[in-house]
């Protein structure tokens, strides 16, 4: 991957244009802002900007609108937060390339900000349609990436439109974010501790398979751990299984054997027969019975797992334990978290399920990085090259 990536503090942004292309794919409610981390992390590179005297233009990405205007979708609820944590206006344009966009632009005055409706309002933007790019061009003359979350996919904004544009970095996040995953990824550090859970081992493939070959552990917990116990011909019950997984859940286990990786599975589950039960039942991995499914892992279970993390030079955790979002079944993932900040290495949780439980248990903090990109983090740790990071490149 050759080519430098400059941030923004090397760029020359003052009195220019500059559009600076953030993750605002924040959950809303009632035309509301429900949970703003992600406008809040993206706010040192905002205010930077800003003092700087850059006409700031942002662009985000918002929920799934498929192409094309969706009020359900409109940044309207970020444009209004904004104002209020910057103590200033935030003027939103009726879409991201018409002429009134382009004139709200070519007026903005020095450290004025603004933000443009979705970028999937637009069908070119999920293309990368370098038409669609080359519009977003007109609109600037420094080009920022502060998306850490979308920097994996190739999309107009992230990767079409940089190309177009001289004057191009990343925005603190961005940095912040492949600083530490670059820091794990390379890690020659033992022992590096990797936590795996979730819904489904199909989501998280690459991963396993990369960090298998690197790290010293892998406890596996959540939905994911069902497969790789009917793998070992353990009857699961009502559990989420990918049966079409099992081949590969084995020959993961066969692999982590023949390196010397510990690879260890839940020992003890809470089971219950819905999804909506009022409680779970803690039972041993092999005794699942027929009418019930595994929504958590057991309290043994966490308790293996918090030995293995608390020693780790480095760790790495994704994916909740269990079903976390219902109380009954939430002890696995919160008493994971714990581990993970209790541990004293270097501590690295990515993975948007993971990132909520561990702001819930308030222990974000107690984190050495907490990762904005679920997806693109995992992409980062496999070592594939990401589009966004490459397109800015110089
Ligand atoms: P992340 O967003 O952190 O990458 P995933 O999206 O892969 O995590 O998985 C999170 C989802 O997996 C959560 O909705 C959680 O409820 C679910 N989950 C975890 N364990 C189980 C389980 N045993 N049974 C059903 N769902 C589970
Ligand atoms: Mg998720």
């Amino acid at each position: 991957m050759a080519g430098t990536l400059r941030g923004i503090a090397d760029l020359a942004i003052e009195g220019r244009r500059t559009f600076l292309r953030v993750d605002f794919n924040v959950p809303v409610a009632s035309g509301k802002v429900t949970d703003p981390s992600r406008v809040l992390a993206s706010l040192p590179t905002i205010r930077h900007a800003m003092e700087r005297g850059a006409k700031l233009v942002l662009a985000s990405h918002a929920g799934r609108p498929k192409g094309k205007p969706s009020p359900q979708f409109s940044l309207e609820p970020v444009g209004q937060l904004l104002a209020e944590l910057l103590h200033c206006e935030v003027l939103l344009t009726d879409d991201c390339i018409s002429d009134a966009a382009g004139k709200i632009v070519t007026d903005l005055r020095d450290g004025q900000v603004a933000l443009l409706e979705n970028l999937r309002f637009n069908p070119g933007e999920e293309k990368n349609d370098v038409a669609f790019a080359r519009e977003l061009a007109k609109l600037c003359d420094v080009y920022v990436n502060d998306a850490f979350g979308a920097a994996h996919r190739a999309h107009a904004s992230v990767s079409a439109l940089p190309q177009l544009i001289r004057e191009r970095g990343v925005g603190f996040l961005m940095e912040r974010e492949i600083a530490a995953l670059e820091r794990l990824r390379s890690s020659t550090v033992h022992p590096f501790v990797a936590v795996l859970g979730g819904a489904k081992v199909s989501d998280k493939i690459g991963v396993l398979e990369a960090l298998i070959d690197r790290v010293d552990a892998l406890l596996i917990g959540g939905a994911m751990a069902n497969t790789f116990l009917a793998a070992q011909g353990l009857s699961m019950g009502k559990s989420l299984v990918e049966q079409d997984k099992l081949p590969l859940a084995r020959s993961l286990m066969q692999r982590a054997a023949g390196r010397g990786v510990k690879l260890l599975l839940p020992t003890d589950l809470l089971v219950a027969d819905s999804l909506d039960a009022s409680a779970g039942r803690v039972v041993t991995t092999n005794l699942v019975p027929d009418a019930m499914m595994a929504l958590d892992i057991g309290p043994r279970t966490v308790e293996t797992f918090r030995h293995e993390i608390l020693p780790a030079k480095a760790l790495f955790w994704n994916g909740p334990l269990g079903l976390f979002e219902r109380a009954p079944f939430a002890e696995g993932t919160f008493g994971v978290a714990r581990a993970g900040a209790d541990c004293a290495g270097f501590t690295v949780v990515g993975g948007g399920d993971s990132v909520a439980a561990v702001n819930q248990a308030g222990l974000a903090s107690r984190y050495d990085h907490v990762s904005t990109g679920g997806g693109a983090s995992l992409e980062f740790l496999e070592g594939r090259p990401m589009p966004g990071i490459e397109a800015v490149k110089s």
